[in-house]
């Protein structure tokens, strides 16, 4: 047994979360490399001497979401997939479903059988991003959590929640959101919630290091 080199984590979350803030945000710290590539969804961050390899992933969830995606990709066909996907859902009334997006558009699932095969392959952690304002969809992610935890490839993988957006007056507390999410019924996970600002920074690296701590 070898301890791995690189640690693997995926950051999910539905539109407008803060999970771009949050990546962007933990780049301004210990950050040596990011791969420039256009349209790459994949960021290295440096923490500690641990090395992560971080991968975004979009849930689409809501019809009005899909106008967010421009200004969240940076090539034209990064929002164009979604956005014709979505219009396709909209003719058959499906478009309540969760549709995960990796940062450059690219479906990472089919739709409504659960989380993509090979996407999550090798992840030592993941770390889902709630607006702690969103009130409106908080159920919809206690359910895509709850979908999302017994991928295989997710077995072994520590999960960590930011409760995001604590800046702002009306953010739902931690122990509102871990009621709301009923993270208490995760049994085969370790766990953590974190508040967080991922404007600010606030929080961002007690997070990564709650997960350094737990892979290493
Ligand atoms: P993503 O869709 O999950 O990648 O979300 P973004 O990172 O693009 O953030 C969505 C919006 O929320 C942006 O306008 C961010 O500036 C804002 N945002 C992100 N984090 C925070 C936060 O901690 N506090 C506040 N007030 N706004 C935030």
């Amino acid at each position: 047994w070898f301890p791995a080199t690189e640690y693997k984590i995926v950051v999910v979350g539905l539109d407008n979360a803060g999970k771009t803030t949050t990546l962007y945000k933990l780049h301004l710290g210990e950050v040596v490399t990011t791969h420039p590539t256009v349209g790459s969804n994949v960021e290295e961050l440096v923490y500690k001497n641990i090395r992560f390899e971080v991968e975004l992933v979009y849930l689409v969830v809501q019809r009005t979401s899909i106008r967010s995606i421009p200004s969240l990709c940076e090539t034209g066909l990064a929002w164009f997939t979604p956005l014709l996907l979505h219009q396709i859902l909209n003719l058959f009334n499906l478009t309540d479903l969760p549709i995960p997006y990796n940062q450059s558009g690219i479906l990472v699932d089919k739709i409504g059988s659960g989380h993509g095969a090979t996407y999550y392959r090798g992840t030592h952690a993941v770390i889902v991003v709630i607006d702690s304002t969103d009130r409106a969809r908080i159920s919809i992610m206690k359910d895509e959590i709850f979908k999302l935890l017994p991928h295989e490839d997710l077995q072994n993988a520590v999960v960590l929640i930011f409760a995001n957006k604590q800046d702002l007056k009306d953010a739902m507390t931690p122990a509102e959101i871990t009621d709301a999410l009923s993270l208490h019924s995760i049994k085969n996970h370790d766990w953590h919630i974190q508040a967080c600002c991922a404007l600010t920074g606030e929080g961002l690296y007690d997070g990564l290091g709650w997960i350094a701590q737990r892979v290493t």
